[in-house]
Formats: structure tokens, C-alpha cells, sequence
């Protein structure tokens, strides 16, 4: 039996286990998926040993350690310095990140006439997902509460602003990738700048999943289509099963099985 896990603290919540064994169960393979809470990111390599794994999914915060535990680590994943998806191919950890191409597969099911996109926030998942919009071709701007984060950003060449230097001109997409609403009822920017924001977007998406936040229900009232993080979280999911399966199933298929975790 092969043995996956998900790295992270808090990992109690997480809808990964289920959505990996679905999968495992419904394709007919002898697998099974835990989960691992580490407190010291140091340690995941060692770990990873220890448990016999051939696989991992890591969450927050252990994606840039995760990052330097791994022998071999894809561009993509070391352009956004980090990882989430490791695998195991001999003795070597192969590091990959594939919360960005969750995000974008969601977003291209989800609105086809997009071009301009606001994304609020500039931790680590506007990272991943700032780089592969760009690569993508989409026109992407980065707002932040505070300065520190937006440097690495406009190094990588991004707009960048903070609440004190934005003028909300018109975005086809907003994107909130804050953890504001995650825990408690907070609105990413102030409220005068969302209604601007909202009031002129095409669209918005938050990528904090299971949960009605409270800039998904302000988008509401301007009777925009919007989407929380539910498809990203399932697509991640199946582009990381596809790696730990070296590619023996369609994403069709994974989908299928990995998609009944959410019902
Ligand atoms: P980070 O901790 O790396 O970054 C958090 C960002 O949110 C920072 O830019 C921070 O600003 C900002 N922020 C935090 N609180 C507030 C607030 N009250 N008001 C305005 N800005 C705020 O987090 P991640 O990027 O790793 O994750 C962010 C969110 O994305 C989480 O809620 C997580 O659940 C979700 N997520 C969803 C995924 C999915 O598959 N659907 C995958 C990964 C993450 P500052 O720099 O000023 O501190």
C-alpha cells in the first residue's frame, strides 16, 4: 500500500485526505492518504523518510520549506518559491506547485471575457497565482494593506499598490487572495474601495473556500458572478493526483472521484 500525506499546521480542517482516497478508491489503487501536522517545517524532509511516503501535498506554512526539501524542484515552483506537491522518485523528493494551475483552470471554466485583474493580497498564494495569470496573458495588478510583501513583486515587475496609493480605476476581475473573512468578518481593502472595485468588475473570485465571506457577499449586491476557492482547492487536488500517478489517469477521470468530496 502506498502511503501520501498532507504536511501543514493546522491540518485538521483540510478536505485533501478525503478527496485523495476518493480518487485512490474509485481508480482501484492501493493507496491511502493522511494527514501530517508538522509543527517544525525543518523537519518535512525527515519526516517524509521516516513515514515511507511516496508522495505529499503541503499547506500553509510549510510551502517554502517544502521548497528547499526537495532534490529536484519544477520552474514553475521555484519561480514562486514554492511548493506544494511532492513526489518521490527513487531516493529524490520532486517538488512541484500546482496551486496556480488549480486557480487558473477555475478561473477559465468560470469567466471566458477577462483581461484585467486585481488581485488583493501578496502573500503566498497571490504569488503562485500573479505569476501564472501573467503567463497566461492577463493584464495583473497586486494591492496590498502594507508594503513589505509588494517588494518582491514589483522586482518581478507587477503594479503594486497599498490602499494609501491606489486609485481604483476599472478591473474585469477582482480576486481576493487575502486571509481577510478566513476567520473573521473582516473586508480585504476598506469598504468605500471595494464598492468602487465591485461596481465596475465583470466578475470576482475569493479563494477562501466553503464559506460565504464577507467580500463574496458584498459582490453579491452588485449581482456579479462570483466563486469561491472550492474548484481551485479540487483542481490543485487532481493536478497533484495526476503527479503522484505519473500521469496513468485523465484529469477527467481524477476529477470524477475527487469532485464527490465536495457534495
Ligand atoms: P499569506 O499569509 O501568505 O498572506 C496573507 C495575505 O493576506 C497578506 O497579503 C496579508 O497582508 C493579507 N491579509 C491578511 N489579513 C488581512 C486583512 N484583515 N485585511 C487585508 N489584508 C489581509 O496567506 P496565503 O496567501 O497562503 O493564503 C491566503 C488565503 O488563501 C487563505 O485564506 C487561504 O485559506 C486561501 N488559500 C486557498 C487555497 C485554495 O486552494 N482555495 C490555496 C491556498 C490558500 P499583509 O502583507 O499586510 O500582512
Amino acid at each position: 500500500m502506498k502511503h501520501y500525506t498532507l504536511f501543514g499546521n493546522p491540518v485538521s480542517h483540510s478536505k485533501s485526505p478525503c478527496m485523495h482516497n476518493l480518487a485512490f478508491l474509485g481508480l482501484g489503487e492501493e493507496a491511502l492518504y493522511t494527514r501530517t501536522l508538522l509543527e517544525d517545517g525543518t523537519k518535512l524532509r525527515e519526516v517524509f523518510f521516516e513515514q515511507g511516503l511516496m508522495g505529499a501535498n503541503v499547506t500553509v506554512p510549510h510551502k517554502e520549506d517544502a521548497l528547499r526539501a526537495c532534490d529536484e524542484v519544477d520552474s514553475f515552483a521555484m519561480a514562486v518559491g514554492a511548493v506544494n506537491t511532492i513526489v518521490r522518485k527513487g531516493d529524490k523528493l520532486h517538488g512541484y506547485n500546482t496551486d496556480a494551475l488549480g486557480f487558473l483552470k477555475a478561473l477559465q471554466k468560470f469567466e471566458k471575457d477577462i483581461q484585467t485583474i486585481l488581485i488583493l493580497g501578496a502573500g503566498g498564494s497571490a504569488k503562485a497565482i500573479s505569476v501564472i495569470l501573467r503567463e497566461a496573458g492577463y493584464d495583473v495588478t497586486i494591492l496590498n494593506r502594507s508594503h513589505a510583501r509588494l517588494e518582491s513583486f514589483k522586482e518581478s515587475g507587477f503594479a503594486t499598490y497599498t490602499f494609501e496609493d491606489f486609485e481604483a480605476t476599472p478591473y474585469d476581475l477582482i480576486v481576493n487572495s487575502t486571509s481577510a473573512g478566513l476567520e473573521d468578518n473582516a473586508l480585504p481593502t476598506p469598504k468605500t474601495m471595494l464598492v468602487e472595485l465591485l461596481s465596475n468588475a465583470k466578475a470576482s473570485i475569493d479563494i477562501i473556500y466553503g464559506k460565504a465571506t464577507p467580500f463574496l457577499q458584498l459582490s453579491q449586491n452588485y449581482n456579479l458572478p462570483t466563486k469561491d476557492g472550492s474548484d481551485m482547492l479540487l483542481y490543485q487536488g487532481v493536478l497533484a493526483f495526476e503527479k503522484f500517478t505519473q500521469g496513468r489517469y485523465t484529469f477527467e477521470e481524477i476529477e470524477k472521484y475527487m469532485k464527490r468530496a465536495f457534495i
